[in-house]
């Protein structure tokens, strides 16, 4: 195996987790048990897509350094680094030897200049770690690869696939500027420059830029102390309302799905069609913003279950583009959907619009491979 021709041999998951040894313990029988390993110790590594550290980021051993960052703003992501760290402390209990490897989300952000990543806060805020970070990294990084690679650009392709083992090394080629929307539960925009990224509409934490599914996106800051003075919130009402009932569910009222948003749209309700049109102008402003800071785009790529598979937000999105060079072929478009890879741009477009389905397991498994090797 090299660290491209990775295969998928057993995939599964679990929903509404109360005990993760419990599944822990049920996918490693069921790994054997269907004779994919002969036993547990057989594996050589397992990879964990941790989300947010404190002071800690890129591809590492999740050792104890990693547990301390996770704990660290276990605050600003609740529900994902208790998870993690639970998940990691179990492992490292039944199967000692078996190496454990961490990706962040935020690793793939790590090159972004300091004035697309700083707030304008007081010093003792920043030195609380309080910037913009980015998330979804093993998504965007699947399609700086892949999306170089569809456009033939294999240098490229190649620095994106080594960017955590060897840094952005030197490249002088034609530019590859891509605008990669990870639309989905969750969804982000992400500005790649020749296989690096240069910046995310995700901030500090997983609820910030575009509206997500029931978290609120991007929200001036003066919000949240005049809710709280006017209806009597405290910091933790605000809170569950910011990241429990707003988003796509605190405008519609509907559902935090697109789906059924989408539904009751095409039957005339307004704040399902305001719920689809705020989204639709939050990528719209992410996407110029990462546009006018690479001085243009050679592709905009779409990806995760909205990226996938709706078909009229990707037109939306690119609607009206032709000045900038952005032909999408209707037919195509309404082609590619539930998994499938494609261009949707016409042959004379100048700027290529792809869809490329995430597969961020894969992604985990190839750095862990990568990882492993430059040991
Ligand atoms: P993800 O977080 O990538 O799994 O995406 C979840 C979101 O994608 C859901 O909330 C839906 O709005 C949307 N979605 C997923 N599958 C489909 C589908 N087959 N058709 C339309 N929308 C979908």
């Amino acid at each position: 195996m090299d660290d491209t021709n990775a295969a998928e041999v057993a995939s599964g998951g679990y929903e509404r987790v109360t005990d993760y040894t419990e599944c822990i313990e049920d996918m490693l029988e069921n790994l054997v048990g269907n004779g994919n390993i002969s036993s547990a110790e057989e594996l050589d590594a397992v990879g964990f897509k941790t989300v947010l550290g404190k002071d800690l980021s890129g591809c590492v051993e999740a050792d104890e350094s990693v547990l301390a960052a996770l704990d660290g703003f276990k605050e600003v992501a609740p529900a994902h680094n208790p998870a993690y760290a639970e998940g990691i402390r179990c492992f490292r209990e039944k199967l000692p030897n078996v190496k454990r490897v961490a990706l962040f989300e935020t690793a793939f952000f790590q090159w972004v200049a300091p004035g697309a990543s700083e707030y304008a806060i007081p010093k003792a805020w920043r030195e609380l770690g309080i910037r913009r970070y980015g998330f979804h990294g093993a998504s965007h990084k699947f399609v700086a690869e892949r999306s170089a690679e569809l456009l033939g650009n294999e240098v490229v392709a190649d620095r994106a696939r080594r960017l955590y083992v060897d840094g952005p090394v030197q490249y002088d080629g034609p530019n590859l500027r891509v605008l990669s929307c990870h639309l989905g539960g969750s969804s982000s925009v992400v500005g790649i420059h020749n296989g690096v990224a240069i910046g995310s509409s995700m901030g500090f934490s997983p609820q910030s830029g575009l509206p997500q599914n029931n978290r609120v996106g991007d929200l001036d800051s003066m919000a949240i102390p005049y809710v709280s003075k006017m209806l009597g919130l405290s910091v933790e009402d605000a809170e569950h309302q910011l990241t429990k009932e707003s988003g796509l569910l605190g405008l519609s009222g509907i559902s935090n799905d697109v789906r059924d948003i989408s539904e009751k749209a095409q039957d005339g309700n307004a704040n399902a069609k305001l719920a689809l049109d705020v989204l639709v102008d939050s990528i719209r402003h992410w996407a110029g913003s990462f546009f006018f800071k690479m001085g243009s785009a050679e592709a905009i790529v779409f990806t995760a279950g909205i990226g996938e598979n709706r078909t009229d937000l990707r037109a939306a999105v690119c609607a009206g583009l032709e000045d900038l060079g952005v032909k999408i072929d209707p037919s195509a478009n309404e082609s590619i959907v539930r998994g499938k890879e494609g261009i949707i741009s016409t042959p004379d477009s100048r700027i290529q619009v792809l869809v490329i389905p995430a597969n961020e397991e894969l992604v985990i498994a190839r750095e862990v491979y990568r990882f492993m090797q430059s040991k």
